[in-house]
């Protein structure tokens, strides 16, 4: 990663106050730490959201979307362990933030975003900052992207109502998906694992609040 030249030296302090706080919030792993070390997040936020791209707190990146809250994703990471020989699979590419510490973290990302214009803007940084192993896709998330599948881990950022069947049969053997699934307001993580054809899902404890999935198999687009 090429992050050197483009990261203000204003910018660290912050990070390194936000990786403090995500630690306080139960992620202590150091590799895990790190990847929020990395990564610059305000690159990925409009420049206006710039003074707040450090707060433990979700941000807006137009479109009606937000980029989650980094201790959430942290916790993502926690649950799901993607190691460097995982393919991963990522439902909401949105600014790209969580696409580019998956990336460090894993072999290849698979990314999908149904808006184009926030796509198109999260590759331009992507590039900026020299990450290479990820693809990206505009379309529906709901359907997957089969060319690429078995996945290892797949995490999907937006709320759906109930889990789309293709999620799971692009999910590998000893895959994990991570989904938040409820109602529009608030939802619950729900872990599905696959092992062998054995299919499992546990609901990770607390409440979260995500933008809706929209899509075939969630929630439909027309409502929006
Ligand atoms: N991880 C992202 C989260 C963005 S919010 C980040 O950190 O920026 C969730 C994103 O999911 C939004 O950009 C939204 O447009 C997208 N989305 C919603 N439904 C989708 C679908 N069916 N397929 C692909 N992307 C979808």
């Amino acid at each position: 990663m090429e992050s050197g030249a483009l990261d203000d030296t204003r910018f660290i302090g912050y990070r390194r106050k936000l990786i403090e706080e995500i630690r306080a919030k139960g992620v202590d792993d150091l590799e895990i730490l790190q990847l929020f070390d990395k990564v610059p997040r305000h690159l990925f936020v409009p420049e206006a959201m710039w003074p707040r791209a450090y707060e433990d707190a979700p941000i807006p990146i137009g479109y009606g979307q937000t980029t989650s809250q980094p201790s959430l994703l942290a916790h993502y990471l926690k649950i799901l362990r993607p190691t460097k020989d995982d393919k991963v699979l990522e439902i909401g590419t949105g600014c790209g933030y969580f696409t580019a510490i998956l990336a460090l973290a894993a072999d290849r990302v698979y990314s999908i975003e149904r808006i184009r214009e926030l796509s198109q803007r999260a590759r331009k940084v992507l590039d900026q900052l020299g990450i290479r192993n990820v693809a990206l896709l505009v379309g529906d998330g709901t359907i997957g992207w089969k060319k690429y599948a078995p996945y290892d881990v797949i995490v999907v950022a937006a709320a759906s109502p109930s889990i789309p069947p293709a999620l799971v049969d692009q999910l590998g053997d000893g895959g994990r998906m991570l989904i938040p699934v409820g109602g529009r307001d608030t939802q619950e993580l729900v872990l599905v694992r696959k092992d062998g054809f054995i299919v499992t899902e546990e609901t990770v404890p607390g409440p979260v609040k995500f933008v809706p999935l929209l899509g075939e198999f969630a929630w439909k687009p027309e409502r929006e």
